[in-house]
This record gives structure tokens, C-alpha cells and sequence, in this order.
């Protein structure tokens, strides 16, 4: 899943108007930020699944760090615990927690049996499959996705032009994104997917430079 952990992130700002869109993109998005920097320093693995024809030209062989369940759990406090530690808002910091973990309960809607629950060669891996239906995706990662930005427009407001413009290019980004991946040809390399999964971070800026320039209706 890409568009509906960013869906997420923007629908919390209702729940958290003081923790920055940008905070929000990085909880929800945490378990993806984290993944391509463990596949380039070859702790986690994945491969190419060449002409399948498959949505989903990945094969998650080997993720264990950043998408098992209890890992998940753990990075979840982990995220929350440094944001108390910075800001001492109790309620933010379980949002934010909640945010890294609602990534791995979004991705077991859309994975093939893929997810673990634990590290180890011994745990059941989960999925709910979603990917091999191409429309049942698009209607529920998009409706995630329209729901959030929705939520996201209706509890701020633009301070100036720059919150305007800069939401709509954040979200004909996102949106560009997605359907590259959708439609676009398969990766080249997963060194490739990688690589590209770091540029993640330029929505991440994107979304702080956004948030600052709108304000929180109260
Ligand atoms: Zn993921």
C-alpha cells in the first residue's frame, strides 16, 4: 500500500491539530521509510516477480525488522516514547504510536500472505490479498486516501497562497506516484525500488513546509 498510509497521516490531523502533517506522514509511513534502507544495507530482502502481470510487481521474501507484527509494536512506542521524551503530550505521542502501527494493520488488507507476527523462521505469515483484486484496491486504498485529505482540508486552513499551492502539488505528487506505480512498467532492479523509496522523504518535507503554512481550525 502507497497512497493510504499518507491518507492516514492526513485524516489524524483532525484528531492531533497540533502535531504537524509532516510528523504524521513520518509515523504513518514509518514501516516504508525504514524498509528501503534495510533492503540497500541487505538486512531485509525482497525480489523482482518478473511477468507475472501481478498489481504488485514486489515479492516481500524478507521483512522482518520493519513489517513484523511485534516489531511493528515495538517501533510503534519506540516512535511515541521520543516524542514524549521531546514534547511531553501524552495524547500526541499514543496518536503517533497508533499511526506506525495502523501501517501494518493497512498493508495485512492489501498483502499476499507476506506479513509476519514475529522474526524467525517460524512465524505464520499474513494477508488478507487484496492486491489480486485491482479495482478493490484502487476503491479502498484511494477511498483511504480521498477520506483523509478530506478530514485533513475541512479541520485547517490556508494561512497564505504557499497553503494552498503547496497542499495541491503535495497531493498531484502523491497521486503522480501512485499511479506510476499502478500503471507505469515494472522496476528495473529492486536496488531501483529502493533508491526511490528514500525520495519518500521529499513528501515527508513537503507535508511540514504544507502544515506550516495552514493553520488549525480549533
Ligand atoms: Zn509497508
Amino acid at each position: 500500500m502507497f497512497i493510504g498510509h499518507f491518507g492516514l497521516g492526513f485524516g489524524v490531523k483532525k484528531a492531533a491539530p497540533s502535531l504537524s502533517l509532516g510528523t504524521l506522514f513520518i509515523a504513518a509511513q514509518f514501516l516504508d521509510l525504514l524498509w528501503p534502507v534495510l533492503l540497500l544495507l541487505d538486512i531485509e530482502h525482497a525480489e523482482l516477480k518478473p511477468g507475472t502481470g501481478h498489481s504488485q510487481p514486489i515479492a516481500f521474501t524478507d521483512y522482518p525488522i520493519s513489517h513484523s507484527l511485534l516489531m511493528v509494536a515495538g517501533w510503534g512506542l519506540l516512535f511515541g516514547f521520543i516524542y514524549w521524551l521531546f514534547k511531553r503530550n501524552s495524547r500526541n505521542a499514543v496518536i503517533l504510536a497508533f499511526c506506525v502501527i495502523s501501517h501494518w494493520v493497512l498493508d495485512l488488507v492489501v498483502h499476499l500472505p507476506d506479513l509476519p507476527l514475529y522474526p524467525g523462521a517460524g512465524s505464520p505469515l499474513l494477508g488478507f490479498k487484496l492486491w489480486d483484486s485491482f479495482w478493490g484496491t484502487l476503491i479502498v486504498e484511494g477511498g483511504i486516501f480521498i477520506t483523509g485529505l478530506v478530514l485533513y482540508i475541512r479541520c485547517t486552513k490556508p494561512k497564505n497562497k504557499q497553503g494552498i499551492i503547496g497542499l495541491l502539488i503535495l497531493v498531484l505528487l502523491l497521486v503522480a506516484v501512485h499511479a506510476a506505480n499502478i500503471f507505469g512498467p515494472p522496476p528495473p532492479a529492486m536496488n531501483a525500488v529502493a533508491w526511490a523509496g528514500n525520495l519518500q522523504w521529499l513528501f515527508v518535507i513537503l507535508a511540514y513546509w504544507v502544515d506550516h503554512n495552514r493553520s488549525a481550525i480549533k
